[in-house]
């Protein structure tokens, strides 16, 4: 099987716990990755002036493929977000949150399986806003016939690949008639071309109640920046959590897949952060790499992990720390 060199970004805070724990999960899997390790972040500041040296940027455009620790966005020193760099320098498009339910992680729910697609350009994050004197503003939300189509045919394709049976548009609609009636026409005209796979759509306020009520009935979401954002969190405490929600950020010429989770200073370097989401993150990309056998080890191993409460971190109402828990995941994988 030929090997593939991936960028790996440790990031910061528990981010250089979480990855280093990934990257040995990843490993005892005999997958042929070769990773080529860069910094980005909080320790880059110091050395090259920026959070995200071009040097970064170019290993990624070189592999097409990206691990990610979490990145610190320090507050008010007027560097912008690595992660909102990142995407739109590599222009990756789609935000991609699996959710499924863990045996044995707490839940309230027990039957969670779906994915959730964010459109990442644009939206009212593209960042047009302007004060109107002193004490009025404007944000614009931009919505393309391009963008919502793009969004919307990687949601079906994700679909087909998937051996999923619908697609749910969110959207407002009824009260944007003209943005978010963009995005919906759009994507309707893409499901023409998936005649197999079942087409609805939903306004987002309903969806929240339905997604709280019953999550089962849903199967892969496509929903605008905004919305798939605040979507995205509800979605994460569906499924047990931050520690445990995987997320990618996939382009026409590249992905980066990464935690959902942040970088939680508080617990970093205390070896009390929970591997698991960038373990299944990391589980991702190796299905996206074609290399679907290691990743299934990888899954395997974690829910015959899972099963005893004494190996999980804390967050999951265990006792092990980040290297341990990893630890009884690499024992697993050698056990499979
Ligand atoms: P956070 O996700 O770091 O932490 C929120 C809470 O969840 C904290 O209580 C934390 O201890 C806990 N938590 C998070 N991950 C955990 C894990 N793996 N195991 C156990 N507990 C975990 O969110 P925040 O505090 O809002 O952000 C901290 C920093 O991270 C900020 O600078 C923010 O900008 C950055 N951030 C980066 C990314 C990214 O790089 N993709 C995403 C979100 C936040």
């Amino acid at each position: 099987m030929s090997s593939v060199t991936v960028t790996l970004l440790p990031g910061d805070g528990i981010g250089t716990e979480v990855s280093s724990a990934a990257k040995e999960v990843l490993t005892e899997t005999g997958v042929p990755i070769e990773w080529e390790v860069v910094e980005a972040g909080e320790a880059c500041i110091e050395k090259y002036g920026t959070p995200l040296p071009e040097h970064v940027l170019e290993s990624i455009k070189r592999n097409k493929v990206a691990l990610k620790g979490p990145i610190t966005t320090p507050v008010g020193k007027g560097f912008r977000s690595v992660n909102v760099t990142l995407r739109q320098s590599l222009g990756l498009y789609a935000n991609v949150r699996p959710l499924r339910t863990l045996e044995n992680v707490p839940s309230r729910y027990t039957n969670v399986d779906m994915v959730i697609v964010r459109e990442n350009t644009e939206d009212l994050y593209a960042g047009v806003e302007h004060k109107v004197g002193r004490d009025a503003a404007e944000s614009i939300k931009i919505i393309t016939r391009e963008a919502s189509e793009r969004i919307g045919r990687y949601a079906f394709e994700l679909a087909k690949r998937q051996g999923r049976k619908k697609v749910t548009i969110v959207h407002k609609a009824n009260i944007m008639k003209l943005s978010d009636g963009l995005f919906l026409e759009s994507i309707r005209h893409i499901a023409e071309s998936f005649p197999e796979i079942v087409c609805e759509d939903k306004i987002v306020d309903a969806l929240c109640m339905n997604l709280v009520q019953q999550p089962e009935q849903f199967d892969v979401l496509v929903l605008p920046n905004l919305y798939g954002d605040i979507v995205s969190d509800l979605g994460a405490g569906l499924i047990g959590g931050l520690g445990v929600a995987p997320g990618a950020n996939i382009g026409e010429d590249g992905a980066v897949f990464e935690a959902v989770h942040g970088s939680a200073p508080q617990i970093a370097g205390k070896n009390e952060a929970n591997p698991l989401a960038m373990i299944l993150s990391g589980a991702e990309m190796l299905e996206h790499l074609g290399y679907n056998d290691h990743a299934s080890q990888v899954r395997k191993a974690i829910d015959s992990v899972l099963v005893n409460r004494e190996l999980l971190t804390k967050d999951l109402g265990g006792n092990a720390g980040t290297r341990e828990f990893a630890a009884s995941i690499c024992k697993a994988i050698q056990a499979l």
